[in-house]
């Protein structure tokens, strides 16, 4: 991202061509990979011209493309939330993250693959296909920011952006082998993003190294009187103090984190991690998150139930696919959603429609909530004692395509490091840390408290600049050999 900026602020690229590279890139690998559901290279062409035409403005991303994940509005552009569901839907508004980019000189460019409405972990529920590992094809890309990462990672995005409920940033980022940072809940303002769970969602940067992360989070960061949930207070840009280093950084890794489960290759890259961190001067002690056995099922619960009372409006009435010829308006209701939405966000509808129901409320949703703050807890518990906590994203590397989608269970499972902090609100990043035998990428976790993020990135960069992993890049030609062989 700063290398194309740079470009065109030195005059050597124009906004155009900058564009245009992309497209071109996208032609060659997105037949493989699937990570744009849409280029809107129209749109992007012209506001290049448009800006190749006037004086070079001073915005900080000036003439960049960025790439956005489906489920954030850009006027004038699709936004299908990867559903067909929304299929002939275009947003009449920019969302604030949107309209900050553009304000910064950045220009959003295409729509990009996710799961359905953001429910899950593979990309696997998209109304549009998969979205496949670059560095492996038979593989998953992770999710559900899939098509963000993705696209990051084959170079066919600069930067993009992404939203997190349950890990769909840091996951996907993992698997793929780039960075993706989730922000505390409330830094980034969620108006024009869609809503999948509201006391979770959060928009942030998927990127190829952690300055660029510090970047574009600087960018879109900040409080918006348009999101009520937005925080008023004000925090300095994280770019600044990113090569402060990690010496005398207290780094705790949650006994719980490290449990039966996790693959023995990533847990010892993890582990390889901590150590270079503890190289650099990072002390390093073990904590406990003792609630952490109950997170998946609280998730699940709470995020089911805001999703069922999110999506209600897809109706067909003003929003959404709507049936044809229906008989009376109880025909409509029905039909229009049975017809448009797939079959994980069914399951997670009625799971959340049954969680809130009368007769279960107390059972299920009370006992979540309970359950929320006793995990919010023990990361306030930890952080009286550590600054930062580090542990992997994901359990295990990219799962082959396939492998998960008759058992939702086992994909709800491998959430089980990326929840906790939604439910907590906290911050945490995925900075790539390793690659297993079979060349996946590893990534490694590390979690702040609310408002850390400054912390998080400055000790993400000291790792990164100590390692060399996020130099790696999928062999984009094998992959291009490989589809031509149709393997
Ligand atoms: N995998 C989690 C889910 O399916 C998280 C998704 C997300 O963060 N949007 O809900």
């Amino acid at each position: 991202m700063r290398d194309v900026s740079t470009a065109i602020r030195g005059g050597e690229l124009s906004c155009r061509e900058a564009v245009e590279a992309l497209l071109e890139r996208i032609e060659r690998f997105d037949g493989r990979i699937n990570a744009y559901l849409d280029t809107t290279a129209e749109a992007a062409l012209a506001r290049a011209d448009a800006m190749d035409r006037g004086a070079r403005g001073e915005g900080r991303l000036w003439g960049v493309p960025i790439g956005i994940k489906d489920v954030i509005a850009v006027e004038g552009a699709p936004c299908r939330c990867g559903s067909r569901m929304l299929d002939r839907f275009l947003s009449p508004y920019d969302g604030t993250v949107v309209r900050k980019l553009k304000d910064a000189g950045s220009i959003p460019m295409g729509r990009l693959n996710m799961d359905e409405f953001a429910m899950g972990s593979t990309n696997e529920n998209s109304g549009f296909g998969p979205v496949c590992n670059p560095w492996d094809p038979a593989y998953v890309s992770g999710g559900s920011s899939g098509g963000s990462a993705a696209a990051v990672a084959s170079g066919m995005a600069y930067g993009a952006l992404g939203s997190d409920t349950g890990g769909s940033i840091r996951q996907p980022a993992s698997l793929c082998g780039v960075v993706g940072l989730k922000p505390t809940y409330g830094r980034v303002s969620r108006f024009g993003l869609v809503a999948y769970a509201s006391s979770l969602d959060q928009i942030g940067p998927i990127t190829r190294d952690v300055t660029d992360a510090a970047l574009l989070f600087d960018v879109i960061c900040g409080h918006d009187p348009q999101d009520a949930t937005s925080l008023q207070r004000q925090t300095p840009a994280t770019s600044a103090g990113l090569e402060g280093g990690v010496k005398g950084m207290r780094i705790g890794l949650p006994r719980e984190y490290f449990a039966a489960g996790l693959d023995p290759e990533v847990e010892a890259a993890v582990r390889r991690g901590v150590e270079t961190l503890q190289g650099l001067g990072a002390e390093v002690e073990e904590v406990s998150l003792p609630h952490t056995e109950y997170a998946v099922a609280t998730y699940y619960i709470l995020a089911t139930a805001e999703a069922s009372a999110n999506l209600a409006r897809f109706d067909g009435v003003r929003y959404g696919h709507r049936c044809s010829e229906p008989e009376d308006v109880t025909d409509l209701y029905f039909r229009s959603r049975a017809e448009g939405f797939g079959s994980e966000v069914k399951r997670r509808i009625i799971l959340g429609t049954y969680v809130l129901s009368s007769g279960y409320y107390d059972a299920y949703y009370l006992r979540a909530q309970k359950a929320r703050t006793l995990i919010r807890r023990d990361f306030e518990k930890a952080f009286e004692r550590v600054d930062l906590l580090a542990a992997a994203v994901s359990p295990t590397p990219a799962y082959a395509l396939g492998a998960c989608v008759d058992d939702p269970l086992q994909m709800y499972l491998g959430d089980i490091l990326t929840v906790p902090m939604n439910l907590a609100g906290n911050c945490g990043i995925s900075v790539p840390c390793g690659l297993t035998a079979g060349g996946l990428p590893i990534g490694l976790q590390l979690m702040g408290p609310p408002f850390a993020e400054a912390e998080l990135l400055r000790a993400a960069r000291a790792f990164e600049a100590e390692t060399p992993w996020h130099r790696k890049q999928p062999d984009m030609a094998v992959l291009e050999q490989r589809s031509a062989e149709g393997a």
